[in-house]
């Protein structure tokens, strides 16, 4: 065999086995990972990419209007620049956790890559609300070998339903999903920032048309948006391990 399809096999597998086969063997097992809540209507709306300027204003005013809660996986080269968006999230009982310094990839990071993609989040959230951040999702939920060795610090979550709302989407419909998806423990994926290169820009304005129908119609059922602490139930588990 040729000697350029050697290097192109041998650097196929170790692409292979260095990310892929982490992220589809943790993924499908759910070791050291969380894709649900066990609390019952409870739901954990998620919104990944932020802070955006124009966008999560907007969001984080419906939420309110609705007295929900949720959870923000930032990214730190963002929260750098809008860290008053990232303080208001906390102020209004809004839980942050690390999604990379620069939306990385895990699948293209080194070793050293990801221990500085996470650590150097932590420490800018860290300086930003004031507190360490105790949640973790890597960009789209992709690990490598390194990952959990690197964010054993924190709980990795990901997520129990995804509607692709990084493309612009009819709110109708989109909406219908989200109520469609609607159950006890549920961790939805949304986006408020449309600024990745495989999403459109204007992309989170349907998510939040969506959820300008959703909430009320998931309220009226009797579910309450709530952020992964609540969720998660982490103060009372936390209390328990001191106790034991
Ligand atoms: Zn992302």
């Amino acid at each position: 065999m040729d000697i350029i399809l050697w290097v192109f096999v041998v650097g196929l597998c170790a692409f292979l086995l260095y990310g892929v086969v982490p992220t589809v063997l943790f993924r499908t097992s759910s070791i050291g990972l969380i894709k649900r809540g066990e609390q019952e209507k409870t739901l954990a709306l998620t919104f990944d990419d932020g802070p955006n300027p124009h966008y999560t204003p907007q969001l984080l005013d419906l939420l309110k209007q609705y007295d929900c809660k949720a959870t923000f996986f930032v990214v730190a080269d963002k929260v750098k620049e809008h860290p008053q968006l990232v303080q208001r999230m906390v102020t209004e009982g809004h839980n942050i956790g690390i999604h990379h310094y620069t939306h990385t990839d895990s699948w293209y990071l080194t070793p050293f890559g990801t221990k500085r993609e996470i650590e150097r989040s932590a420490e800018l959230i860290e300086k930003t609300i004031g507190g360490r951040p105790v949640y973790y999702r890597p960009p789209y939920g992709r690990l490598n070998w390194f990952t959990f060795r690197y964010a054993k610090e924190y709980t990795l979550v990901l997520w129990s339903s995804i509607f692709q709302d990084w493309k612009v989407q009819d709110p109708g419909q989109l909406k219908e999903k989200m109520l469609d998806r609607l159950s006890d423990g549920e961790i939805y994926l949304l986006h408020d920032d449309g600024s990745n290169r495989t999403a459109d820009t204007t992309a989170p304005e349907s998510t939040i048309q969506a959820l300008e129908r959703f909430l009320p119609e998931a309220l009226n059922r009797g579910y309450k948006c709530v952020n992964l602490d609540e969720h998660l139930d982490r103060k009372s588990k936390e209390q328990k391990k001191r106790i034991v």
